[in-house]
């Protein structure tokens, strides 16, 4: 076996300023509170930067210059807004190194993952929306449909760059202004796309950003003046959401959680199977909403299938999130990892077999190894509830049937796999899942085109696509 030498990307590309303020009407200014947090990189705990904590006054500030701008924005032809989304992509493109390298930091994620797949998808899906903002009356909502107005969007950790653009791409597109906030523990790159907004000439008030934590997520949420809201994250702080919105006139839309069935079938091709089931969970550090988190085996390939998979996972390299050789990255806080632990220590006293590769773990920072349990039970609390981590639970199978029952048993519904050889099969068993997206002989694969959302507690509404324009359009 070589060693791999160290191959670490520069972080000099960034400039991160000490502090930051909030993005309001196209200007830096000063919260009208007192609090600040710090936000670090998980993968050395080093602060990075100190961020704002709105307030409600500021939340208020921040719709007051979104309704303003609305009456302007909204009014522009679809060929203008494109111009300026167009820009906004292009500026997105030519800085995505700096923005993979920033996410990177404060997310701790791989900058090969930062840099292959979260910036390539923002920058499409700024592109793909800009498309349709001159043929919305083609979209099939009615001839001329109308923008709803500001929209409050709230975003998760995992993908924050990611999460945005799928949240502002569409909303702009149909004419909407924005109000948008950041996780607590991610919030850079979101205060990067403000400057973007800026250079792109975007006119003031139409992208405005709060940075705060649950609180200010909840006066943006509540707020009277805000006629959509738009939110991914947990489905705990989703259902306060569709209380609090439940009987006014605010249009919701909810990405929330997921415990997805990757299911294996004999006759697939096991070696890509397996590279499947690694990205399935193993992915940004299993922090996906859509993570293949239980395995679902069909029992004549179990053995084999198992094998093979801790072979490989005995391959991957976690470790420094900004070197370009690394698989896995730092979990993206305490908290979490505290919440990781929790759950397969459940796993474990619940009777589970818990097994991970020989991995040396840094010494600062928040760290996971892969981790697979297998006899895992469907009763158990790692097969039903959602861990966010990379962890998998294994189950198995005798019959296509059994699959489907296993697979749809969960309160979730966002997202499946289904690996075989047969096209007749994945269509028997696409046709019975219940679940937002399906995926055959592939998984964790996105593109600005294709719908996402959930079923059941998974939340509602479509992002992407065609599909996500609706979210955003009076229709
Ligand atoms: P979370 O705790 O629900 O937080 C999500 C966002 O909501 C954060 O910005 C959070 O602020 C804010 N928030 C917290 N309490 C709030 C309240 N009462 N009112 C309004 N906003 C509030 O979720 P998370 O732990 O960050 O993210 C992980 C979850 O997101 C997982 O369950 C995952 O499955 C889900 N997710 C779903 C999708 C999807 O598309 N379906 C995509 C990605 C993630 P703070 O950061 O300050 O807490
Ligand atoms: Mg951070």
């Amino acid at each position: 076996m070589f060693e791999y030498a160290p191959a670490p990307e520069s972080r000099e590309i960034v400039d991160i300023k000490p502090s930051y303020g909030l993005f309001i009407g196209g200007e830096w200014v000063d919260s009208l509170g007192e609090d600040h947090h710090k936000t670090i990189n998980p993968a050395s705990e080093e602060v990075l930067a100190e961020v704002a904590w709105a307030t409600e006054a500021d939340v208020d500030r921040a719709v007051q210059a979104a309704r303003k701008a609305f009456a302007t924005w909204s009014a522009l032809p679809g060929s203008e807004r494109a111009k300026y989304i167009f820009r906004i992509a292009r500026i997105i493109q030519e800085r995505s190194r700096e923005l993979a390298v920033l996410e990177t930091l404060d997310n701790g994620k791989p900058i090969r993952e930062s840099r292959d797949v979260d910036l390539p998808l923002v920058a499409a899906h700024f592109f793909y929306y800009a498309g349709w903002a001159d043929k919305l009356g083609y979209a099939g909502f009615g001839a001329d449909p109308r923008p709803l107005g500001v929209a409050g969007q709230v975003i998760p950790w995992n993908f924050p760059l990611l999460m945005l653009a799928w949240k502002i791409a569409p909303a702009l597109a149909c004419g909407n202004t924005v109000v948008l906030k950041p996780a607590e523990t991610t919030p850079l790159t979101a205060l990067a796309f403000a400057e973007i907004c800026r250079q792109a000439d975007l006119p003031p008030g139409v992208v405005n950003i709060v940075t705060g934590a649950g609180e200010t997520g909840a006066a943006l949420v509540n707020h009277p003046g805000v006629d959509k809201v738009a939110f991914t994250g947990s489905t705990e702080v989703g259902r306060m959401i569709a209380r609090s919105v439940a009987g006014t006139r605010k249009k919701l839309t909810l990405e929330l959680g997921g415990k997805a069935a990757n299911i294996v079938f004999e006759d697939a091709a096991l070696d890509q199977a397996v590279e499947g089931i690694v990205n399935g969970i193993f992915f940004n550090q299993g922090h996906v909403c859509c993570a293949g988190s239980r395995l679902l085996v069909q029992e004549s390939v179990a053995d084999e299938v198992l094998d093979a998979l801790k072979r490989r996972l005995s391959t991957l390299r976690l470790g420094d999130p900004m070197d370009k050789n690394t698989d896995i990255g730092a979990i993206n806080s305490a908290a979490q990892l505290a919440k990781i632990r929790e759950l397969s220590e459940a796993g474990v006293s619940e009777g589970a077999e818990r097994w991970s590769p020989a991995c040396p773990i840094p010494d600062r920072g928040f760290w996971f190894p892969p981790t697979v349990f297998t006899g895992v039970a469907q009763s158990h609390r790692i097969a039903r509830e959602e861990i966010f981590g990379p962890v998998l639970s294994v189950l198995t199978f005798r019959t296509p049937a059994e699959a489907v029952e296993k697979a749809n048993n969960t309160p979730y519904g966002l997202s499946a796999g289904v690996w075989t050889e047969k096209g007749s099969r994945i269509l028997w068993m696409a046709d019975r899942l219940r679940a937002g997206v399906v995926w055959a002989n592939t998984f964790n694969r996105f593109d600005p085109t294709s719908p996402f959302g959930g079923f059941k507690e998974s939340g509602y509404g479509r992002e992407g696509g065609r599909h996500g324009l609706e979210a955003y359009l009076a229709v």
